[in-house]
């Protein structure tokens, strides 16, 4: 089983990417937990490149195939073969952080994305994607209260941009509901862990 937690900066997916794994090995489950971009050698030095705060940046369609890149080596060498041995994943992070990053902040088209994902790591999905949704005004205080943590690390981004990264994943989620669990993350990380156990619930009993 394969899923991934998706959301905004500030909205506590790896701490919850951590608890989840957590539950599932206490439920005597393999589980690999990982990230994007990033989970592999390969994709964590597209990662560097992508986030290396003393580069010059990229054009939306560069950083656009580097984070599939990154997505495809990921693939191919982290999470198809655990889920061949039958292994749960978890992923901070996949392909619709692409789709709302680079479509929605980035401009691209979501037909664009899922090009390069059908091409770079063959259209695959994850089994449940869980959007962990934030008010605004919730998240403007987490990230104040951090140095640097989960704050945006890719520079020249404003508001406007984390808008419509966040109405672009809540989009995704309403069309395409069965993929989906949306999560109200405005609680407590306890309330938020217990949400999304009751959401990932159908696959364990499967
Ligand atoms: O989730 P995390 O904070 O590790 O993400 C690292 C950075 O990569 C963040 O600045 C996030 O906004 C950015 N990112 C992105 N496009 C993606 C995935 C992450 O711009 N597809």
């Amino acid at each position: 089983r394969f899923i991934a937690l998706e959301g905004g900066e500030g909205t506590g997916k790896s701490t919850q990417s951590r608890l989840l794994a957590n539950y599932l090995q206490e439920q005597g489950l393999e589980v690999a937990t990982t990230r994007e971009p990033g989970g592999t050698p390969g994709a964590e030095a597209i990662r560097h490149l992508l986030l290396d705060p003393s580069g010059d940046g990229w054009e939306a369609e560069a950083e656009a195939l580097l984070f599939a890149a990154a997505r495809s080596d990921h693939v191919a060498r982290l999470i198809r073969p655990a889920l061949e041995r039958g292994a749960w994943v978890v992923s901070d992070r996949f392909l619709d952080s692409s789709r709302a990053y680079q479509g929605g902040g980035g401009g691209l088209t979501d037909d664009a994305i899922m090009d390069l994902h059908r091409f770079g790591s063959r259209g695959l999905l994850p089994d449940l994607t869980i959007l962990i949704d934030v008010p605004d005004d919730a998240i403007a205080e987490r990230l104040a209260r951090r140095d640097g943590g989960e704050s945006d690390r890719i520079g020249g981004r404003d508001a406007a941009f984390h808008r419509r990264v966040k109405d672009a994943f809540v989009r995704f989620a309403d069309r395409e509901l069965g993929r989906f669990a949306t999560i109200d993350g405005s609680g407590d990380v306890e309330a938020t862990h217990a949400a999304i156990v009751t959401a990932i619930e159908p696959l364990l009993a499967i």
